[in-house]
């Protein structure tokens, strides 16, 4: 495996630990911070320390880091439990046995760099430290998500699922003890192995193709705010037969889409004006991608990263296998007029 991508797995693979480590605490960490979200909090900022000083100390930060948090809220005094917990679950989850307050503090302003880094010829990473904070607080699906940028363009995607079960699922309660890893390199293809699997075996998934006649089955997001479901459901109807579809958060949807638990990833916005975050899809799309779907906004247009932490000039998200994808793409002209 190429050394670049082994340091950036060793990573997630430690900032999926320490999120499983917090999660399995959630009811402890609420009594002590009083405050109801803040295991997902504490969490986010754990990964994303986790991953930034794996990054830098494997001398491979490139331009820069550009990931979802910022360490001001670890700054004001009046959060100084939610510090405290953080540098607490980093050291008992024996992940980085040493941490400190400052050092995490600095570690998680590393991810504060230039989105331009994503466009340039060096590249850079973005983060999202815990995507799916909503599965994450329910005790289901959520993943700590990273990808490598270079010339605008995808170059590595790792989605690490703590909570995503090897064999294929069904539904979001799915729990496993050990979750899975997802990693994809532009041009060579996607691989799934459980978290901790020290075989280096390849995984290697590839997923079919849906006919007109095949039943298709939508993965959407759990909240109903961050699509319109009801529109989602009219699009896969015109498109064709449609299979049950399956509700979960963060982009372990696109996991499935990879491994063909389900076949349509699809976003409408449901606010006008609302911008995709390109943490919340630069590791899910090009994990899909390489195991042979395609990623698109809902116009067909290419997912845009060149543009600063989003995406700009796109609108919605819509993933499928080749002809699913164009069928659902004359589906929403005829739902969605431009
Ligand atoms: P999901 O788990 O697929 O529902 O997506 C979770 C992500 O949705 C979060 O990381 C947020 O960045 C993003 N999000 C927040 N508000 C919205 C919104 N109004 N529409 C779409 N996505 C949103
Ligand atoms: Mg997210």
């Amino acid at each position: 495996m190429d050394e670049l991508l082994a340091h950036a797995r060793a990573a997630v693979e430690d900032a999926s630990f320490v999120c499983r480590h917090i999660q399995r605490r959630l009811d402890a960490l609420r009594a002590m911070t009083k405050d109801d979200a803040s295991p997902v909090t504490i969490a986010d900022f754990a990964s994303q320390a986790i991953v930034a000083r794996a990054l830098s100390r494997a001398g491979i930060l490139l331009g820069g880091l550009i990931a979802e948090e910022s360490a001001d809220f670890l700054k004001q005094p009046e959060h100084a439990a939610h510090l405290h917990a953080c540098v607490a679950a980093l050291r008992d989850s024996g992940v980085w046995p040493q941490a400190t307050a400052e050092e995490v503090i600095a570690m998680v302003d590393l991810g504060a760099a230039d989105p331009a880094a994503l466009r340039s010829p060096t590249g850079g990473w973005t983060l999202d430290p815990v995507d799916g904070t909503k599965g994450f607080l329910r005790g289901e699906q959520y993943c700590v998500s990273l990808a490598m940028l270079r010339g605008g363009q995808v170059i590595h995607g790792l989605l690490g699922c703590p909570n995503l079960p090897h064999a294929p699922v069904a539904h979001a309660r799915a729990d496993s003890p050990r979750g899975c890893i997802f990693l994809a390199t532009y041009g060579q293809g996607t691989s799934m192995m459980l978290l901790g699997d020290e075989s280096h075996a390849t995984g290697q998934i590839a997923r079919h193709d849906l006919g007109p006649a095949d039943a298709a089955r939508l993965s959407e997001s759990v909240e109903t705010s961050h699509t319109r479901q009801d529109v989602a459901a009219q699009i896969m109807q015109l498109a064709g037969p449609v299979g049950p579809p399956v509700q979960m958060d963060s982009q372990c949807k696109y996991a499935l889409l990879a491994r063909g638990d389900a076949d349509v990833y699809l976003r409408l916005p449901s606010k006008r004006g609302y911008i995709e975050r390109i943490w919340d899809h630069a590791a899910g799309k090009l994990i899909a991608e390489e195991a042979g779907c395609i990623v698109t906004d809902i116009r067909g247009k290419p997912l845009d990263f060149s543009r600063g932490r989003g995406l700009e000039v796109n609108e919605g998200i819509l993933g499928a296998p080749p002809s699913l994808h164009a069928r659902l793409l004359k589906a929403i002209t005829h739902v969605l007029p431009n």
